[in-house]
């Protein structure tokens, strides 16, 4: 994948690479995603076929990349990667499609943000394994067809509403991520805690997968950082309490519920601000001076799951839990 990264992101994504479950009997969580994807893997394999395109969508965080890794190795293929911001050329595509083996798999993360141009390139690719091209340019161009090796799409997307119709229907495996348990962050933590070295103990691991926000890549960012208060002071065989895990993140700003210091902004802004609300998404973006996109794709799924946001047709509203979390009275319109 082309593109710069900061030092931070490298590093970030290098940590978390090492936590990556490698096989689906390893992928802690997603029970009816992970169910379906092994049917469905054993069956293109056992006919030897490409398997059908799969577009996972959820929050960022949730396993989409994984996933898709997991499922090339399952069916002993190889593994392309990419973005939609990444491509932004038809010919750059192209390029990747024309290189591909027979069944091999294409993951492309953020296919919302692909360029429409580029979508029409997509198409007759995932469904006949063509590619129309136009080569030359003005009355010398002509179009040129070119059969493509069969190969499975996977692509990642935090909304699958986000996408246009004719390509959401392109792909015969949609599966919906969703937020992970505390029972299945917990494991996730222990396995994590094993594969970094430290010693936690269960009540530890506990703590940091109840402050995760439901997310593996949190749980895995919390785990890290737990780590690094820990070897400051302590010796290192000493296992990590419930204490010493509770110390670290409250150190990090990150609360009883997991909630971060921006999840917090957000909650205070609609209940200083707009008495609770309805207000618009928008206007909270500009207050906040976040991107929509990221209030809507980061911020606020988690926080109306736990009910602690409302999502009315009138804009945004602080729920019951959320007034409570904030340690406020609800005006008295909504306290009944
Ligand atoms: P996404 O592509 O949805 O943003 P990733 O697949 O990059 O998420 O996962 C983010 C991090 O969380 C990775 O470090 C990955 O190892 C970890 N992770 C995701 N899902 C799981 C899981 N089910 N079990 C263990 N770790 C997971």
């Amino acid at each position: 994948m082309s593109g710069v990264m900061d030092g931070a992101r490298q590093s970030e994504d290098a940590a978390e690479a090492g936590l990556r479950p490698q096989t689906l009997d390893d992928f802690t969580g997603q029970k009816a995603s992970r169910e379906n994807l092994a049917i469905f893997i054993q069956a293109a394999r056992a006919r030897g076929e490409a398997l059908d395109h799969v577009l996972l969508h959820g929050p960022p965080g949730l396993g989409k990349t994984t996933l898709a890794q997991i499922v090339a190795r399952e069916l002993g293929v190889g593994f392309r990667a990419t973005s939609g911001p990444v491509i932004q050329r038809a010919g750059d595509l192209a390029a990747i499609l024309t290189n591909l083996q027979p069944r091999d798999v294409l993951f492309i993360d953020e296919i919302h943000r692909l360029q429409p141009a580029i979508e029409e390139v997509l198409y007759p690719a995932m469904e006949d394994f063509q590619l129309d091209l136009i080569i030359g340019e003005g009355p010398a161009a002509r179009s040129v067809r070119i059969d493509l090796a069969p190969f499975t799409l996977v692509a990642a997307t935090t909304r699958a509403g986000l996408l246009a119709t004719p390509l959401r229907d392109r792909f015969g495996i949609p599966l919906r991520l969703v937020f992970y348990t505390p029972e299945e962050l917990r494991l996730i933590v222990s396995r994590g805690a094993v594969k970094l070295g430290m010693v936690l103990t269960p009540e530890g691991a506990e703590e940091i997968a109840r402050r995760s926000r439901g997310t593996p890549r949190i749980a895995g960012r919390l785990l890290r950082r737990v780590r690094d208060f820990a070897s400051v002071g302590a010796p290192a065989e000493r296992a990590i309490s419930r204490e010493m895990a509770d110390a670290a993140l409250t150190r990090l700003e990150v609360d009883a519920l997991g909630l971060d210091a921006m999840d917090r902004r957000y909650l205070l802004r609609i209940a200083e601000h707009h008495h609770g609300g309805p207000v618009g998404v928008e206007t909270l973006a500009a207050a906040l001076a976040e991107a929509r996109d990221t209030l809507e794709d980061v911020i606020e799924p988690y926080l109306i799951q736990e009910g602690l946001v409302l999502r009315t047709s009138r804009g945004r509203m602080l729920g019951e839990r959320g007034w409570r979390h904030l340690g406020l009275a609800p005006p008295a319109s909504q306290a009944d």
